[in-house]
């Protein structure tokens, strides 16, 4: 069994919680066990207690941490669970910059841990349905604006706390570089937008826009042109039995137990840390712009 410590009760952190105590059946995630949580609020959560982060640290029967903090906090915990030989499970964003994220990912291989960013975005049925609807089309044009908001403090720069929707591009398009990117932002009323223009290794434009601000309502809008159609929504999919985040958890003990291909892995690395890159480059150039305009 892997005795586990949940880092951060908030949404994520709660659905953690609620996915180890009562795993799919039969699944890889059954391996798991809730050992204790930390926070600097609640003392006790779904039956589970408190315990204090060098308690985590030092513990034999603690072997995993589950990190879903605000995105700030994240490198301090993922640096400080591996550098005590703990599996490391976070919630996206891994980091707020790409230098970051590699050098957690080598520490976690000298250490001999897993370390892995969960990423339920590419688990929901609608997403999966749209990547066998666009099999085999060619891409001329695209375009992803996702509204929500405001965005909360310490989720970081649009770029990383909307890694998401980047995610779902790179998943969908293959590997982007950044064209060009701008950020206006209104701190007074809570509004931002990062606009980010892309492109695919085959020199087709992608736009990708993330606005948020008051009574803005959660939401994508999206718009695939191919040489044979138009995509501009998401195709209707059933719900899947499995929960998203119970999927990860199942994609994180297989993991833990070397279920999971060496190739996968690889290529699941390969395509967070471009993502992050990605991030980078987008946030120096929204961030170049804004200086120029100043
Ligand atoms: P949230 O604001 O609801 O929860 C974050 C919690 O972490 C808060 O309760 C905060 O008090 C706590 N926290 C922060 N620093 C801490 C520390 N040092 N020690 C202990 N507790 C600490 O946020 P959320 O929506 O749960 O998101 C958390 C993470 O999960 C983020 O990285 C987010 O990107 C990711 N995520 C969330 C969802 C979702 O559906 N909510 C989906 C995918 C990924």
């Amino acid at each position: 069994m892997f005795g586990s410590v949940v880092v951060g009760i908030g949404t994520a952190g709660f659905v953690r919680i609620r996915d180890i105590l009562a795993p799919l059946p039969s699944s890889a995630a059954e391996k798991l066990s809730v050992k204790g949580f930390i926070s600097r609020i609640l003392e006790e959560q779904q039956g589970v207690k408190q315990i204090t982060v060098e308690d985590a640290l030092s513990r034999d029967d603690i072997k995993v941490a589950f990190v879903c903090t605000e995105n700030a906090a994240h490198e301090e915990n993922i640096r400080m669970f591996l550098e005590a030989g703990k599996h490391v499970c976070v919630e996206y964003p891994m980091a707020m910059t790409h230098k970051t994220a590699v050098e957690l990912w080598d520490l976690a291989q000298e250490k001999g841990v897993v370390l892995h960013e969960e990423h339920i975005e590419l688990l929901t049925a609608d997403f999966k349905q749209l990547k066998k609807d666009i099999a085999g089309k060619r891409l001329e044009e695209g375009f992803l604006h996702f509204t929500g908001g405001p965005l909360k403090p310490g989720f970081g720069f649009p770029a990383f706390s909307g890694i998401a929707r980047l995610t779902w591009l790179v998943d969908l398009f293959g590997e982007l570089s950044v064209t060009a990117a701008s950020m206006e932002e209104d701190q007074q009323n809570k509004y931002m937008k990062m606009t980010a223009q892309l492109i695919t290794k085959e020199q087709k434009p992608l736009t990708w826009i993330e606005e948020w601000a008051p009574g803005l309502s959660r939401a994508k809008d999206i718009n695939f042109r191919f040489d044979s159609c138009t995509i501009t929504q998401l195709p209707p999919a059933t719900r899947e039995p499995v929960g998203i985040f119970m999927q990860d958890l199942v994609l994180f003990s297989q993991k833990l137990l070397g279920q999971v291909p060496r190739d996968q892995l690889h290529a699941e690395r390969r395509r967070i840390l471009h993502c992050l890159e990605l991030a980078d480059r987008i946030q120096q150039l929204s961030l170049q712009g804004s200086a120029q305009d100043t």
